[in-house]
């Protein structure tokens, strides 16, 4: 994962007036206590650190310093549907989560497919200042399927698009996906796949298994995602290419991706939170709240994903942040849209699942919410030591804050659909700086 170049520098300059920032001793990936200082943008010294004039001084006792966490897999829905969320709330929940990139994928209305769009949102990004905000770029025309889109021509514009997907389907046609994984090679891209082979899944409700059986739904089996994931890992040997495998979901997929990785090919693979810690079992009350693709999963695939996460086969947590508006999920289970919000409880699900379980330290987190996200996304900037020398992006958590229901409706995100609501889940994101200006403080936006 070291042969391309970053797509480009991070979406904006630090503002050469702000004041620096001293953070007191906190605990850089869960070490020992120390300072930082933040100026121009930058982490300056770390270490003792005596505060300059005008600086702001953060007490940072007890909590752990992370570099600011980057996202490769978020709907931010605009433009088309900024009743469910805007490129604003979105990055606003973002911050919140500890997130300092994301990436914003292209099924919007009109769809990513062209320079114009990935520009749109990328401006709007920049405008919103929350969060640097990375388009991806759609595979096909309309996400329809059928031809290429102007990949190039989205490598080429002000976003530097270096993701492509069509997340939400499937590139389901073998030879287009063996076109797209050679033409991006061309600037250093990698192709996203959302595994799902259509025709394995038409009409399916949750994963199939005893409980589709015992509801009597369609079921989505593991093997629609399982063949198409083994399908691109031989294109993408066959191409020299780099394929990436979207929200990873089964046992199954797990020992293929271990499988491909072992022969040197370049494959990479995400897993959500919400599959490292939620089962089908739940979609047993007809909540939709539950629905999503792909489906939750058995306790024995939850154990899997959690056990490649830790192993590095799996590279990095995204969290697929899917907001509907009500009536999208206040419908009975059939009529429901799929999909749940993530990304102001991603942090603190990943401490509940991979660190206060003993599989991953902070420094596992570090390397699979923000540096590895980051490289595979082609991020630059953002995924780096928190040492001096280093873009200040960075989080603020405090692992020991008392185990609070999760509240969607005190949410920033536009949608309430959180899968944890009233779970109690440990954890507190404190502060988040991006290119040194808190867009965190005390758990809430700054503006
Ligand atoms: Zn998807």
């Amino acid at each position: 994962m070291t042969d391309w170049e970053p797509a480009a520098e991070s979406a904006a300059a630090a503002d050469p007036g702000q004041p620096a920032w001293v953070i007191r001793g906190a605990r850089v990936l869960g070490g020992e206590p120390g300072d930082l200082l933040l100026a121009g943008g930058i982490i300056t010294e770390a270490g003792a650190v005596s505060a300059p004039a005008r600086s702001h001084v953060l007490d940072a006792g007890g909590l752990i310093a992370l570099p600011g966490l980057v996202d490769l897999h978020a709907h931010l829905r605009e433009p088309g549907r900024e009743d469910a969320e805007t490129v604003d709330t979105g990055t606003a929940a973002a911050a919140l989560g500890g997130y300092t990139a994301v990436h914003a994928m292209a099924n919007t209305d009109p769809v990513a497919d062209t320079a114009g769009v990935v520009e749109q949102v990328w401006r709007l990004g920049r405008v919103a200042g929350l969060a640097d905000v990375q388009p991806v770029g759609a595979v096909t025309v309309g996400l329809a399927g059928e031809r290429l889109a102007e990949l190039g021509a989205m490598a080429d514009s002000a976003a530097r698009v270096r993701v492509f997907s069509d997340d939400g389907n499937c590139v389901a046609d073998p030879a287009l996906m063996r076109r797209a994984l050679e033409y991006v090679k061309a600037f250093g891209g990698v192709v996203a796949q959302h595994a799902e082979e259509p025709r394995l899944t038409q009409g399916a409700q949750l994963n199939e298994g005893m409980r589709s059986a015992q509801l009597g739904l369609t079921g989505w089996p593991a093997a629609a995602e399982e063949a198409i994931i083994a399908r691109d890992c031989l294109l993408a040997a066959h191409t020299g290419s780099a394929l990436h495998v979207c929200h990873v979901s089964t046992a199954g997929s797990v020992e293929i991706i271990r499988w491909a990785k072992s022969k040197g090919w370049r494959v990479t693979a995400e897993v959500t939170p919400h599959h490292l810690l939620l089962t089908d079992d739940l979609a047993g009350g007809y909540d939709p709240v539950f629905k999503v693709n792909p489906p939750l999963r058995t306790p024995a695939d939850v154990d899997a994903l959690r056990a490649a996460l830790a192993d590095g086969t799996i590279d990095c947590v995204a969290t697929d942040h899917a907001p509907h508006p009500v009536e999208a999920k206040e419908a009975e289970w059939a009529a429901a849209a799929n999909g749940m919000t993530g990304l102001e409880t991603a942090l603190r699900v990943v401490q509940l699942a991979m660190v206060d379980t003993g599989l991953i330290d902070w420094a596992g987190v570090a390397d699979r919410m923000s540096a590895r996200p980051a490289r595979i996304g082609r991020v630059a900037g953002h995924g780096q030591p928190v040492a001096a020398g280093g873009q200040a992006h960075i989080t603020l958590y405090d692992p020991a804050a008392a185990p609070e229901a999760v509240e969607p409706a005190t949410h920033a995100s536009k949608s309430r659909n959180s899968p944890f609501a009233g779970l109690a889940l440990p954890g507190r994101v404190v502060a988040t700086f991006l290119r040194g200006t808190a867009t965190v403080l005390d758990g809430k936006v700054t503006r």
